[in-house]
């Protein structure tokens, strides 16, 4: 490895936090190591063992340095770039000239940077021109962005920065579990806490976030939107809601309100597990201060009712006059490292760059316009991650992969792993031989994170800069010199940049104007101001808050910007920290409550399956392992998989702590060691999703789609459970 300069302030490559880290140069180029980067404000310098390990994967004797191409034989072989690119560009020509454009998939992830999401899309729809691109995003925080969207007309993770949190007077985090998948943010709920403000978690397990909660609701799996409506019937017959701001700043109240109105604390706690009690002293506390807040993350959106019971939390804080005021609001704590970059540029199915919509006419003529092709030519909407992953060996014959790892992190993971293996041609690009890349005929290896320079966009909205702190390994590429090469191998090299700021130029072009607008965003902005906030038009609108103002307006009217009148240069719009204030992203700036009731999960537990499967992470791992997974530390730290059971459970099938389980639903069987502890519901088992072979939790799960968001229900299947 060789290294450049000297410490380099970047970002973490992981989650969504984006931990500010400094890397310096390990004397004698060996490598880098991490140091405390103090000033940047997310993460004040602290770091969990994710982010203080990373570079170890820069180094990894598994990191895969030189591209390889399955032979005759069927192994995988060392060979050129040329040789392996022209076998990418023939795979995907050979297979759209025999079966028609829509015959290739692209899969993208939310790890990667916004420029490589950004070419990623523009190189499907231009270069491929095939509808058939999502990203797994999709699996990670859609349903927040559907209800977002619907309820604001807009989706930005989080509406307010994370500095907001401690100011507020009760936080309502819904399942959610910060003290494992991003532990620095641990210390915005505990100065809630010493500030005077209460926190309530609401999940089926006692997680080590709940166990610093005030207040803990353990809800059934899958139920979290009867909890939500049960807690607004109190809210209402309490007399808590806020009849002026639902007349001024919203619309739809009374079908929403029917509907809670339904949902009887009684019929709740039935439905929940949730005793009434409980449900009286959480509205009692989120109703007691001026402001308050709701968070979710997957626990609420992997649902097949994900949009719908993120829309439930929203509802409740529209009544309750919780949201487009100073440290009030909903928002969703969004998961991979890009998550909310990576859905705003285009490797969305249904968007295009700037967070438009791709059946939008006018929408499509911009973008079309920066790309410079004809509009007609763009593509429509594809399939949504899923429905693409389903959809190989069928009608998708052959599919480009970026940036991810469907092989462990796809619900019936065995099905899509089949589904891989039909395939009439698959190139992988990454930087280990991951599951998914185990299987591709050709594998190209990528630059990593401290190796390239890029932005992300943190859960907050803030755009980062990650800068290349190190020479690359000779023998790989950035993922953006691998489009540029299979884009010269298919006619249009000019289209596809290799330098990520040339990129980035590009992507701001496209984005001006659209609900995501990033046009006034630099990269010398970035490195000044430690991140800016979208929406950041490149010129002031008429009318707008000055710069200084620490809640300026909408993004939505950024779109019918005017052009700045000649005369002295403007001042730089300071970009967006707080949305909704002064209106909601909306046609008519109010935000619309949305009538929903509850309904069952897809499967429930019956005589077969009696009990619930529940998914997720543990700290020292990261979504599919395909990088943690190889850093000595964090495997010594979490080796393997687990199936974590009540005692009253163990005790009534035999359990043992440490002994091997089986846990089979409709769609596999897994078998990991049992954990036995209290600190989880007797009717759930839990899993974490972070390991392939005998204990990937990812082969039980439920696609059941949400219709919505197309989410699959990741957070509960019924299963039964015995010894192996
Ligand atoms: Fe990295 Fe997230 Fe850990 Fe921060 S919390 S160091 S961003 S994995």
């Amino acid at each position: 490895m060789h290294t450049s300069g000297s410490a380099t302030a970047t970002h973490c490559p992981y989650c969504a936090l984006q931990c500010g880290m400094n890397l310096r140069p390990e004397p004698g180029g060996a490598g880098v190591t991490v140091e405390e980067r103090a000033d940047f404000p997310v993460n004040l310098g602290a770091l969990c063992g994710k982010g203080r390990t990373a570079p170890a994967v820069l180094s990894s004797r598994v990191r895969l340095t030189e591209p390889l191409v399955r032979t005759h034989a069927g192994r995988l072989e060392p060979a050129t770039w040329e040789e392996a690119l022209d076998a990418v560009a023939e795979g995907l020509a050979r297979t759209r000239r025999s079966y028609g454009a829509d015959a290739v998939g692209v899969f993208g992830g939310g790890g990667l940077t916004n420029e490589k999401a950004y070419a990623l899309g523009k190189f499907a729809r231009i270069a491929l021109r095939t509808s058939q691109i999502d990203y797994n995003g999709r699996f990670c925080m859609s349903s927040a962005a559907a209800a977002h969207q619907r309820a604001f007309g807009l989706d930005r993770g989080l509406p307010f920065p994370l500095e907001d949190i401690p100011r507020t007077g009760c936080v309502i985090l819904v399942g959610s579990n910060p003290a494992d998948t991003m532990p620095p943010a641990l210390r915005f709920f505990r100065e809630l806490r010493e500030n005077g403000g209460t926190l309530i978690v609401v999940d089926p397990r006692r997680t080590r976030t709940a166990e610093q909660a005030d207040l803990h609701l353990a809800p059934r799996p899958g139920t979290d939107l009867a909890l939500a409506l049960g807690l607004l019937h109190l809210v209402v017959a309490g007399g808590h809601t806020d009849e002026e701001f639902i007349a001024e700043r919203t619309t739809g109240w009374e079908e929403a309100r029917a509907g809670a109105m339904a949902h009887w604390p009684e019929l709740v706690e039935r439905i929940t597990g949730v005793p009434v009690p409980k449900l009286r002293e959480a509205v009692a506390m989120f109703c007691a201060p001026e402001s308050a807040m709701v968070l979710t993350a997957r626990g609420p959106e992997q649902q097949s009712k994900g949009t719908d019971t993120v829309g439930a939390w929203i509802n409740l804080c529209l009544a309750t006059g919780r949201a487009g005021r100073p440290l009030s609001g909903y928002g969703c704590l969004t998961g991979q490292g890009n998550g909310q970059g990576g859905r705003e540029h285009g490797q969305k199915a249904d968007q295009l760059p700037g967070y438009r919509k791709l059946t939008d006419p006018a929408a499509r003529a911009h973008v079309a316009g920066v790309w410079g092709i004809d509009p007609d030519d763009l593509p429509g909407p594809g399939r949504s991650a899923y429905e693409l992953l389903d959809a190989l060996g069928s009608d998708v014959k052959a599919l480009l992969l970026m940036g991810s790892n469907p092989v462990v992190s796809a619900p019936r993971a065995a099905h899509i792993e089949e589904r891989i293996r039909s395939l009439d041609f698959l190139a992988v690009a990454d930087v280990v031989l991951s599951e998914t890349a185990a299987l591709a005929d050709v594998v190209l290896p990528v630059t990593q994170w401290a190796e390239e320079t890029g932005t992300t966009t943190n859960l907050e909205g803030r755009v980062l800069l990650r800068r290349r702190a190190l020479t690359p390994p000779p023998g790989v590429r950035s993922d953006l010199e691998v489009l540029h090469g299979l884009a010269t191998r298919l006619g249009m090299p000019k289209a596809f940049p290799t330098e990520p700021e040339e990129v980035f130029e590009e992507l701001r072009r496209a984005s001006a104007g659209g609900p995501a607008d990033y046009s006034g965003i630099t990269y010398a902005r970035i490195e000044a101001e430690q991140g800016v906030f979208w929406p950041c038009p490149a010129a002031p609108r008429t009318g707008e808050p000055d710069a200084q103002d620490p809640a300026p307006s909408q993004p939505a009217q950024a779109a019918q910007a005017a052009p700045a009148e000649p005369g002295p240069e403007p001042e730089p719009h300071p970009g967006t920290p707080r949305l909704f204030l002064d209106r909601f992203a909306t046609e008519d700036g109010r935000a619309r409550f949305v009538p929903v009731t509850h309904r069952d999960a897809a499967e429930v537990p019956d005589a077969e399956y009696p009990l619930l499967l529940t998914t997720g992470r543990v700290v020292a791992q990261y979504q599919s392992g395909a990088q943690t997974r190889r850093v000595d530390e964090l495997n010594a730290a979490a080796p393997g998989p687990f199936v974590e059971l009540h005692p009253r459970l163990a005790a009534r099938i035999g359990a043992v702590d440490g002994a091997p389980l089986a846990v089979t639903s409709r769609r596999g069987r897994a078998v990991a060691p049992a954990r036995i502890t209290d600190s989880i519901r007797a009717d759930t088992v839990f899993m974490p999703f972070h390991w392939p072979g005998e204990g990937r939790a990812n082969t039980l799960t439920n696609p059941a789609l949400d219709p919505t968001s197309r989410m699959p229900e990741f957070k509960v299947c019924a299963v039964r459970v015995e010894p192996a």
